[in-house]
Formats: structure tokens, sequence, C-alpha cells
């Protein structure tokens, strides 16, 4: 961080920036300038590279309004003007713009395994992470905390949840460092709380096959069209729960999931002693964005306050094993270890492909996932190419027991 006239210079990569946590991301970083200007804060924030996956309109539009030459675009169109810019092309373009722009903290919000590579290198070369795209864990997670035992870098989750807990456990802690760790035998366990997704207490007869416009209808959240899907799966809390297990270094029998459908409590810590420390906020994704940028300091917030009393009724209820089989591949998966989350990540990221395109029913993406997780054997993790390894196998086991089903959706 660089000094200047009064307040210290944040520099700022955010990898995903055309996305929906990207862009809200900006949002927060114009919003806390803001208070840098009128003397509230003492940190300003200069974004110094952006990186997108194919929306290249967007990400010029963004430089330009933001004055960031510094540019990645992973797949680029075949012409396109680039005048002025700093273009990095093709699907290491990410990487390269973390390599060749030096920055004090990249945001990490490109979605699905696409955005491993890229945070994997920052934290190799030591810089810090505020962690969005949850799937770098899954996939890559042993990969990712050995760097970062390493290189010194830290993560600062900004799934909301897993804000949540990292703020529980800093009221546990002396807190200086994140995510900080209280000491194991003081938690009992940490539960993750759950929407429940668009499709709330419905059976799984009535959302066999229902539309793709029904599954991005969540209740809560605004979020982008991949997490929300998972969130109806809660394939998205099955993910998390492998994230956390990471993040933590948590095993599968201290995580724990709970239906909450007003989303305000994101995380729950279970301490040895019986109390229970909650985290909550209102369901906006700018509060734990805003927290991973500014910790370990608060600035006032851009999102709107939580008023208890205006909402009376906090209902949570559990996971119903049968209805929501992803919870369950979760723990599996976490004690499997090895390839385990790659597997599953990619198998879920491939049938809700194909869920999208109209070939396979809603109802049967987590039933496909776990027809992978039986097919496939488990291998050890050594190397980025082991989890791409992985990551192949699933998809392609997907492909295959998940044939054209397009004639069976309505
Ligand atoms: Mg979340």
């Amino acid at each position: 961080m660089g000094k200047h006239s009064g307040f210290q210079t944040k520099r700022v990569i955010i990898l995903g920036s055309t996305g929906s946590i990207g862009a809200q991301t900006v949002e927060v970083i114009e919003h806390l300038n803001t208070l840098t200007h009128q003397s509230e804060s003492s940190i300003r924030f200069e974004i110094v590279g952006l990186a997108a996956g194919s929306n290249h309109r967007q990400l010029i539009d963004q430089a330009d309004k933001l004055a960031v030459r510094d540019l990645a675009l992973a797949n680029a169109p075949g012409r396109f003007d680039q005048s002025g810019l700093n273009f990095r092309l093709g699907h290491d373009a990410p990487r390269r713009l973390i390599e060749e722009v030096p920055c004090d903290l990249v945001v990490g919000a490109i979605v699905g395994i696409a955005g491993l590579d890229s945070v994997l290198r920052a934290i190799e070369l030591g810089i810090d992470v505020a962690l969005a795209n949850k799937e770098t864990l899954v996939a890559g997670g042993g990969l990712v905390i050995d760097a970062a035992c390493k290189s010194g870098a830290s993560l600062f989750p900004v799934d909301s949840e897993h804000a949540g807990v990292w703020q529980c456990f800093s009221a546990m802690t002396p807190m200086s460092y994140a995510p900080p760790m209280p000491a194991p035998e003081s938690i009992e366990r940490v539960i993750l709380t759950a929407s429940g997704g668009a499709f709330g207490t419905q059976s799984r007869d009535q959302i066999m096959h229902a539309k793709l416009a029904e599954a991005l209808n969540h209740p809560n959240w605004s979020m982008g069209t991949k997490v929300t899907i998972d969130s109806a799966t809660l394939m998205n809390k099955a993910l998390e729960l492998i994230e956390a297990h990471w993040l933590f270094g948590l095993n599968a029998d201290q995580l724990g999931a709970v239906i909450h459908p007003q989303s305000i409590v994101h995380a729950l810590v279970e301490c040895a002693d019986s109390s229970v420390i909650a985290q909550l906020g209102a369901p906006d994704m700018k509060v734990p964005i805003q927290h991973a940028l500014t910790h370990p300091m608060r600035s006032r917030a851009c999102a709107d306050r939580l008023d208890l009393a205006k909402l009376g009724i906090l209902d949570f209820h559990e996971v119903d094993p049968d209805r929501f089989p992803a919870i369950n591949l979760a723990m599996n998966a976490i004690r499997a270890q090895g390839s385990a989350g790659a597997m599953l990540n990619a198998a879920n990221e491939r049938a809700v492909e194909h869920f999208i395109a109209g070939q396979l029913p809603f109802g049967q993406i987590d039933h496909c996932v776990a027809s992978v997780m039986d097919e496939l054997s488990i291998e050890p993790i050594h190397t980025l190419a082991d989890v791409y390894a992985a990551d192949a196998r699933a998809r392609a086991c997907v492909d295959q027991c998940c044939p054209n089903k397009a004639g069976e959706t309505r």
C-alpha cells in the first residue's frame, strides 16, 4: 500500500469484474472512496486491473469509467477496438494480469473452475485475496491452502456465510490475521444457513421439471445465474461446506447446514461451552464484500441496515437429506479428500450447463452429480494438472450419464 497525503492507497485487481460480485465490488469501492474524500476513511482504493470472461463491451465500459488500462479477457471476439487499453487475451489472461500488474489485493470473483488458476497464482505471489469464487477452494483447496501457508498471503472470505464464520471466530480470538482461528477444542460445530432457494419447501416431484426462469427466481439474494441455480438444489450450500472445510480447517463432523428462509443469519458457531455466536446482516452481498475490502477496519455501509423489529420472526428448520442430497455429497467429498471436491464441482457445473441448455430436468441435476461421484474413483491431487484431469473426467461422465434429455423437459 502506498501512502499519500494522509491516506493509504490499496491497489485492487478485480477478477470477474463484469459478473454480479465484480460489479457490486466496483460499487462498494466507489462508495468507500467517497468516504475517503469526505475524510471518513483513511484508505483509498485504486482499481488497477480488471478481468472478464467474454463480455468485452462491458469490460471496456468499466475500464473507461474507472480509468483502468490493464485488462484481461478470457474469451475474446475475433476483432475489437483495444485502443488506449492494455489487453491480455486468452484463458490464461487473468493469471498474466496478476503476474504483470502490481497490486495489494485481488478480488477473486470469476465463476466456476475458471477462477482457480489466477487466484492460486496471486496467493503463490503472496498477494492477499478477497475470495468470492467458492469453486477455487472446492476443487483446489489443498493447493490453495498450501500456497497461502508458504507465501503468507491471506484469504478474506467474501461468500456471506464464510464472512459470517470469520466474524464469529473473531469474537472468539484476539484477532490480527485472517481467517482468525480459535483453538480447535473450543469449537463444537460451525453451521451455515441456507435459504432453501427458489423452490422452498416444494417436493422433488413438484420441482422435477421446473423451468430456468423459476429456478432463477431467488427470494432473497440477487446473484449470478450459476449460484442461483445452485441455491435451488442446495448444491451452493454443499460447495460452501467444502469451502468452509478448507478455509477454517474443519472436518465434516464439525460442519452443518440449517434452512433459514429469511437469509438474515448467515452463519453460527456453536462453542464447546454451548454458547452460540451468530453473524447477522441484511441479505446483500455488498456487506461481505465491504468487510473483506476494509478488514480489519469498519466503514459506513452502502447497503441497507438490518431492522430486526420490522422483520419480527426468523425461522430455522432441518435440511431434508432426501429432498436435498447435495449436502451428503459434500460431507462425503470432505471425508474422501483427493479429487472428490474437484469432481463434485465439475459434475455440478456441467449438469447445470445441461439444465440451462434445456437438456436436463431440474430435478435430475443433483442425481446426475451423485451418479458421477458413484461412478468415478477418487485420485490424489498434487498439482493443478491433477485438478483439471479430475474436472475433465467428471464432466465427461456427466455427458455420458446424462445424454440429451431435451425431450423430457417441459
Ligand atoms: Mg453464500
